[in-house]
């Protein structure tokens, strides 16, 4: 069985370029009910332990550095096969390689700058979703 939530993040690229609004707009024509949401921005703590599965990685520092140099937008998600079916509109990691119409070939500008977060499970989801909100800001 799936689960029918996700986790995702309007990233500090797409915020500063003005998408808020457009990406928001794509992502409850394609079905999603946003539960919870917020402005934020992340620390350095936040983002290293947000991406630590990528803590080896060489572009970890960059990752970290890209996350917290400006306000994000993060959310719940719900619909059914929320994981994938977000997976599917948001495209591939490197806008490059993503399909026409997804949310990163629109709004993206790099594998690294990639505008938009989605869970890539349903046990991330749960777990990235609780990173950001406490049980009582979820509607
Ligand atoms: P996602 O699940 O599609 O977001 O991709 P990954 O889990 O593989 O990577 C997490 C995030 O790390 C991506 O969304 C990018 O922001 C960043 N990232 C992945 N690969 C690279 C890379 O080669 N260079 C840089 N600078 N960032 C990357």
């Amino acid at each position: 069985m799936t689960g029918n939530r996700t986790f995702t993040m309007i990233k500090p690229d797409a915020v500063e370029n003005g998408h808020i609004g457009a990406i928001l707009e794509k992502i409850t024509a394609a079905g999603f009910k946003i539960v919870a949401m917020k402005y934020t921005q992340l620390s350095l703590r936040d983002a290293k332990a947000f991406y630590a599965v990528h803590s080896e990685r060489p572009f970890f520092g960059e990752l970290v550095e890209f996350m917290t140099r400006g306000p994000i937008v993060a959310a719940i998600l719900e619909k059914d096969n929320a994981v994938e079916d977000f997976r599917a509109l948001i495209g591939a990691t490197n806008p490059a390689e993503a399909a026409e119409g997804t949310i990163r070939k629109l709004f993206a500008a790099s594998i690294g700058e990639n505008a938009v977060h989605g869970s890539d499970s349903d046990e991330n989801a749960a777990i990235e979703g609780s990173f950001h909100f406490a049980g009582r800001e979820v509607y």
